[in-house]
């Protein structure tokens, strides 16, 4: 058991599945993930450090074209690195230079190979403990787990884990698959990214954690670095949130009294009514989280067991 609030869920097994399997089914493409080359990660991992990552695709595709190798960049001039960076707005001038000089390092000091684990990596100039592991992780399948501000944020939110950087750090490792960082970090980074963003995208994204999910049950999607309530209040994820909270200190409810205990302006037969909530119940159900029973008025709904 972790430190966690509420320990991870029993079937942890499935949660990492249905994360890998969302990830793998459709993602946003960077060319950097299509390789597994050291040097370009860690060119794309500087890049992205003070710069969108829509821009870095470009630069770094250019800085490739023009240095290739580790090799070929550590015999650069580094007045030409320099001026690619700023040319490029890539942001402090000193990572190019601390990149031209991992680059040496690693022809002087690692026979022109990179080293393999976070700790090695960690010993190249300007690599510091996050970018050893994601160069670990991405190059070499060899990394811990990633834990940035928007995993940190994903594992408050899911499983309720207390902002405290050691557990954050203990429950994102306990939760990675052994041996499959690559896949992982990149899959759990992709949902901060673009399902559990500062406002979150639950249903849009089809978030694969929305059964297990803490914030998604209670309607709290408040996080370390999302101090107060994101803005949709009376949105659909809030309902969702309250009628799966209300249904969990329930065996059962009728529609109607369900309505008029998540929402204060229900009526029967208003723009917030029956029509309304059964729609917002038929999505619930086909996401296994409740069970509608029989019809119109004498329509029971319960959490599914
Ligand atoms: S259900 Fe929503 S809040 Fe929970 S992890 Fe997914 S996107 Fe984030």
């Amino acid at each position: 058991m972790t430190d966690c609030q509420r320990p991870l869920p029993d079937d942890v097994t499935a949660v990492r599945r249905a994360l890998v399997e969302w990830y793998e089914g459709d993602h946003r493409s960077f060319p950097w993930r299509e390789t597994t080359d050291p040097y370009e990660i860690l060119v794309s991992e500087v890049m992205s450090q003070q710069t969108q990552l829509g821009r870095v695709v470009e630069a770094w595709s250019e800085f490739l074209e023009r240095w290739p190798t580790a090799a070929d960049l550590a015999a650069a001039d580094r007045a030409d690195v320099v001026g690619f960076w700023t040319s490029h707005s890539l942001g402090y001038n000193n990572r190019a230079k601390y990149l031209h000089e991992a680059a040496q390092q690693v022809q002087s000091e690692f026979d022109g190979s990179f080293p393999q684990t976070p700790a090695g990596l960690s010993e190249l100039m300007g690599v510091g403990p996050y970018t050893a592991n994601a160069v670990a992780s991405f190059a070499f399948d060899n990394g811990d787990a990633v834990v940035d501000t928007n995993v940190k944020r994903v594992l408050y939110r899911v499983f309720d884990v207390p902002d405290d950087d050691a557990t954050f750090e203990r429950v994102a490792n306990d939760l990675m698959p052994d041996g499959e960082s690559r896949v992982w970090n990149n899959a759990i980074m992709e949902l901060g990214g673009v399902a559990c963003e500062k406002t979150p995208h639950c249903d849009e994204a089809g978030c694969p954690w929305r059964e297990w999910c803490h914030a998604y049950q209670t309607g709290d999607f408040t996080a370390p670095d999302v101090p107060t309530q994101p803005s949709f209040e009376g949105s659909r994820r809030q309902m969702r949130g309250r009628v799966v909270k209300v249904l969990g200190e329930h065996d059962e409810m009728n529609l109607d009294t369900l309505g008029h205990r998540i929402r204060v302006d229900y009526t029967p037969d208003g723009e917030y009514g029956r029509v309304w909530l059964r729609e917002l119940l038929s999505d619930l159900s086909d996401d296994g989280l409740v069970e509608v029973e029989g019809a119109e008025g004498e329509t029971v709904i319960r959490l599914q067991g």
